[in-house]
């Protein structure tokens, strides 16, 4: 199987991850892809509601989509989630299948700052999508050479990045919590099942 690993804070998800994940999906040829919300994230700090919420919220959008599922490994460890252990851990779940972590752009021009993301960069390939505001995945000093059509080597590994022109998303977690804090609707950005999750918990006042 060829199996996508999308990893996110999700707070909360919108229909802009949905999007572009199932973009993914059906350009490279998925068998499926596994969201996977952190738990303690070790770089966003601020504005973050507990991973028990993230989770259930991911797990609602989700749900009436066959080729999408929902991982708790990083919200079940209390500790901060570093990617690298994530993927190890899915390695040796799916030791026959292939696996590609799968990041906006916006993520991988921030990769540098990521625990031992030149361990990761040996680990796994990775689809980066494009995101509006961001400049494309050449201007990444990460990169090596062009390999093909979208598809790039990192630097001191033999892994490859493969880009992705996604439909272009303004909406963002952070705009959505800021419309909330405001009293502002946040209807059609998001699945209606999500938003009733997040008017029934009270969350983001
Ligand atoms: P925040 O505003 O809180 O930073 P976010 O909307 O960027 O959140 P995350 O949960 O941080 O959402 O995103 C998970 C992954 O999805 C990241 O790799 C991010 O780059 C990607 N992503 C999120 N929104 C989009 C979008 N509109 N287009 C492309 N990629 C996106």
């Amino acid at each position: 199987m060829r199996i996508g690993v999308f990893g996110g804070t999700f707070n909360p998800i919108h229909f802009g991850h949905l999007r572009v994940a199932e973009e993914v999906r059906e350009t490279f040829s998925l068998d499926k892809i596994i969201f996977i919300p952190s738990g303690v994230p070790p770089l966003k700090k601020q504005d973050i509601i507990d991973a028990i919420h993230r989770l259930k919220m991911t797990e609602l959008a989700v749900n009436s989509n066959p080729f999408f599922e929902v991982s708790d490994i990083e919200v079940k460890e209390k500790k901060p989630s570093y990617t690298l252990n994530t993927i190890n851990i899915l390695k040796k779940l799916y030791q026959k299948d292939i696996l590609f972590f799968i990041m906006g752009i916006d993520a991988f021009f921030e990769l540098k700052s990521w625990y031992s993301y030149e361990v990761l960069l040996r680990m796994v390939d990775i689809i980066v999508m494009s995101r509006p505001g961001y400049d494309d995945i050449t201007k990444s000093e990460l990169i090596d050479y062009k390999v093909s059509e979208n598809c790039y080597r990192i630097k001191n590994s033999d892994r490859n990045v493969f880009s992705i022109s996604v439909s272009p998303f303004w909406i963002s977690s952070t705009l959505l919590r800021e419309m909330l804090r405001k009293g502002k609707s946040i209807r059609y950005f998001l699945p209606d099942t999500v938003l009733k999750y997040i008017e029934e918990n009270e969350l983001y006042r």
